[in-house]
Formats: structure tokens, C-alpha cells, sequence
């Protein structure tokens, strides 16, 4: 049996095999990627976004265990941006996860982050249908929130979890615009420190603003101190009440081809870089063609012109 068929039936090892695959860009991967996807679509995507250490993973953690309680299965994904050689492994997220560690409706992947061109959010893609596939029921997506592709991340998710701390004013301003506009809660956390209501109340003021929230969803706000479970209830509360939104109207549609026209795109773009480069390389011309634009003998645009008309005819 193939790959893709011991993952839809929901084979753990094929799973984590697979992942490495598409994380080592083995060209036989995106064989079975393509299986997947059309069993792709049943799991719910859930992002959560926030500097380093206001308790992502320790909220993560508890949702987790909220969720299994229901008897749902969860797949994670840490977008590790630190790590770009380790392969990914957060010490951190493993240790405060560890108690799901042998549970088998729980999946923990971490990722790091690429220097290759757009990789990381296609990679991200690939590890969420994998994890769909396998049957998981909500996949959470944790990342810290900082470049362009992480902006691209969250937006795959279709309830989007921002989370902050008291006392770190300019934390909401350090995050990106583009994910404060997606956000659809907020969560205030490490609420038994002082200024939590000061916190919550700046975030209210900058949603009476109007500037974020999509049309007529008005992101929530939730205190919560994750380390004790605190406030837990309420953001599955809140998540529940986003995705019931979210089914109401045509939001889910929306979403879905949002996130298919992304992905296509992203996709197409890095198949016709790679075609393209590896035509340039194999005839030795990408050196050439380099040392004519630092000589100054061409310029950049003609000479990408020049290329793309010749793979394009050929
Ligand atoms: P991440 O980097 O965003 O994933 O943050 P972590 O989950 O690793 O948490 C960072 C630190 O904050 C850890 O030492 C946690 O124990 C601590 N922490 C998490 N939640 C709370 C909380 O509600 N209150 C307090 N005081 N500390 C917390």
C-alpha cells in the first residue's frame, strides 16, 4: 500500500514519513500530495499567533486537552522560526506538549522556518492536508507572526486566534497589520499579571476603531490564564461561536476558495521558478547571465524576458 492510502486510513507512521518528504522536497511527495487532497477539506483549521512566550503552546496545550475531551482528534503545527537547521524540533513546544505525547488522537509537527523562496507556507499547506487526510478533526497552527509568509499561514486558518500579554503595549502594534486585520479573537493571556484589563480595554478601543474584523464579525476578546486553565472554556466558546458564524453565512465558501486561489498560485509560482532555474543551471547560464548584469552588460528585466519566452516556447 502506498503512502497516501495508509494515511487516509489514518496510519500515523505514514503520516510522519510522508511529512519528511515534503520537508526534505522529495520530488515523490507531491505523488502523494495529490492523492490527498481531494480527501482533504473535513478538518477544522484553527491559527494561533503571538510573540515569543506570551504561552501559545501552553494555551495550545490545554486546547488540546479540550478538544480530546470532546473526542476530537488534533493535529499541531509549530512554525518554529528560529530553527532553520535543527529540522524544526521546538524543545519547548515538545516538553509542554508531552503529555499527548502517547496519545494517538494527537499530532505535534514542528516546522521550521525556510530560507527557500515561499517555502514555508507551502510547506504548511502540504502538512495541514496530510494531517486532514488522516482524519484529524481540528489542525491548530501556531506561529509566531512575524514575516510575510506567516501572514499567509494565518490566513489558511479559518478561526484566527491572536494572542497577547498585559504590559506589553507595543506587543499589538509589533504584530503585523495583516494579521491584526484577520483576527477573529483575541486572547488577553497571563491575566493573573497586572494590567490584563488595561490590555483588554486598548483592544477594545482599537476595534472601535473599525479597523479589523471582517464585515460583521467583531473579533472577541478573552482573558485567560493558560498556565491554569483559566479561560479556557471561554475561547472554545469563542471559536464555536466564530465557526457557527462563519457556517451561517458564506464565510466557509469564501475561505475555501480564498485559500484554494492562494495555494494554487503559490504553487504555480514555485513550479515555474524551479522549471525555469533548473533549465538556467543546467546549461551553466545562471552564472553567465549574473556576471553580465554586475558587468552591466544587460539588465535584469530583459534578461528575465529573455528566459521566461524561451521556457515558455520550449
Ligand atoms: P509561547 O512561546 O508563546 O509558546 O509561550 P509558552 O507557552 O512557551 O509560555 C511562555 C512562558 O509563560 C512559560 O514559562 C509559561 O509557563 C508561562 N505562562 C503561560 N501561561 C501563563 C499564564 O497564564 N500566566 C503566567 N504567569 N505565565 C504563563
Amino acid at each position: 500500500m502506498g503512502l497516501a492510502e495508509r494515511i487516509l486510513q489514518g496510519d500515523i507512521r505514514a503520516a510522519a514519513r510522508l511529512m519528511k518528504e515534503v520537508d526534505d522536497q522529495i520530488p515523490s511527495a507531491v505523488q502523494e500530495l495529490k492523492k490527498l487532497y481531494p480527501h482533504t477539506g473535513r478538518a477544522y483549521v484553527l491559527g494561533i499567533t503571538g510573540s515569543p512566550g506570551v504561552g501559545k503552546s501552553t494555551l495550545t496545550d490545554k486546547l488540546i486537552t479540550a478538544f480530546r475531551a470532546e473526542g476530537k482528534k488534533v493535529g499541531v503545527l509549530a512554525i518554529d522560526p528560529t530553527s532553520p537547521f535543527t529540522g524544526g524540533a521546538i524543545l519547548g513546544d515538545r516538553i509542554r506538549m508531552q503529555s499527548h505525547a502517547t496519545d494517538p488522537g494527537v499530532f505535534i509537527r514542528s516546522l521550521a522556518t525556510r530560507g527557500a523562496m515561499g517555502g514555508l507556507s507551502k510547506s504548511t499547506n502540504a502538512m495541514a492536508h496530510i494531517l486532514d487526510a488522516m482524519g484529524m478533526d481540528i489542525v491548530l497552527i501556531e506561529t509566531v507572526g512575524v514575516g510575510q509568509d506567516e501572514v499567509d499561514i494565518f490566513k489558511t486558518a479559518q478561526t484566527a486566534v491572536v494572542v497577547t500579554v498585559p504590559g506589553l503595549g507595543d506587543d499589538v502594534q509589533a504584530i503585523k497589520a495583516g494579521i491584526l486585520e484577520i483576527a477573529h479573537i483575541f486572547v488577553v493571556n497571563k491575566a493573573d499579571r497586572e494590567g490584563a484589563d488595561r490590555t483588554v480595554a486598548e483592544l477594545t478601543m482599537m476595534l472601535d476603531l473599525g479597523h479589523y474584523g471582517e464585515r460583521d464579525w467583531r473579533p472577541m476578546i478573552i482573558k485567560a490564564e493558560a498556565l491554569r486553565g483559566v479561560g479556557i472554556e471561554d475561547l472554545l466558546e469563542a471559536i464555536s461561536r466564530h465557526r457557527a458564524y462563519l457556517s451561517r453565512g458564506p464565510g466557509l465558501v469564501t475561505h475555501r476558495l480564498e485559500r484554494a486561489r492562494v495555494e494554487f498560485l503559490e504553487i504555480l509560482r514555485d513550479m515555474l521558478a524551479g522549471r525555469v532555474l533548473e533549465g538556467l543551471e543546467a546549461q551553466g547560464r545562471l552564472e553567465q547571465i549574473i556576471a553580465q548584469l554586475a558587468a552591466k552588460e544587460t539588465d535584469p528585466y530583459s534578461v528575465a524576458e529573455e528566459v521566461l519566452k524561451e521556457r515558455l516556447r520550449g
